[in-house]
């Protein structure tokens, strides 16, 4: 069964301005800022501005710049991070392993032979998510 959207969830507050984030991409419908408990170095999460629970709520104009937000970051955590591949998540409820719930893609680079860190494991230093996010920032042509 599912929920309404919670105004309050951590992502919600992050568009708000109430809580930082490691921001590296912006447009008038999408946001995308650093994971803080990355899978792998670099692991990036990109979010709807407007508010959406699960992939199942979110309308079809939204899904739309959303889903090219993914491809654009994707590109450039890939450039950034000097991946060999990239895995893209989307989590819907608890049960399929939601844990915030305002949609987001994950986009985590990969290296060959790398396996992922655990989910929502262990938190990075705050300098490690500051020089990843300056360099995927300048993968996408900003400073
Ligand atoms: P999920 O809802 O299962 O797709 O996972 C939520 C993701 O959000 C996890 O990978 C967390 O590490 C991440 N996360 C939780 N709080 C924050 C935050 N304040 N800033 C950035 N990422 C977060």
């Amino acid at each position: 069964m599912t929920s309404a959207y919670d105004s309050n969830n951590i992502f919600a507050r992050i568009l708000r301005g109430e809580l930082p984030c490691h921001r590296v991409f912006e447009t008038p419908d999408v946001l995308a800022f650093m994971d803080i408990m990355p899978r792998a170095p670099g692991h990036t999460l990109v979010i709807p501005k407007a508010p959406a629970r699960t992939l199942l709520d979110v309308t079809p104009a939204s899904l739309g710049t959303l889903i090219l937000g993914v491809q654009t970051v994707a590109a450039a955590v890939k450039t950034a991070m000097e991946a060999d591949g990239l895995t893209i998540q989307q989590f819907n409820e608890s049960a399929g392993g939601q844990v915030v719930f305002h949609l987001h893609f994950h986009v985590i680079p990969r290296r060959e032979g790398q396996a992922m860190r655990p989910h929502t494991a262990q938190m990075a230093p705050a300098d490690e998510l500051v020089a990843h996010a300056a360099r995927i920032r300048q993968a996408l042509g900003g400073a």
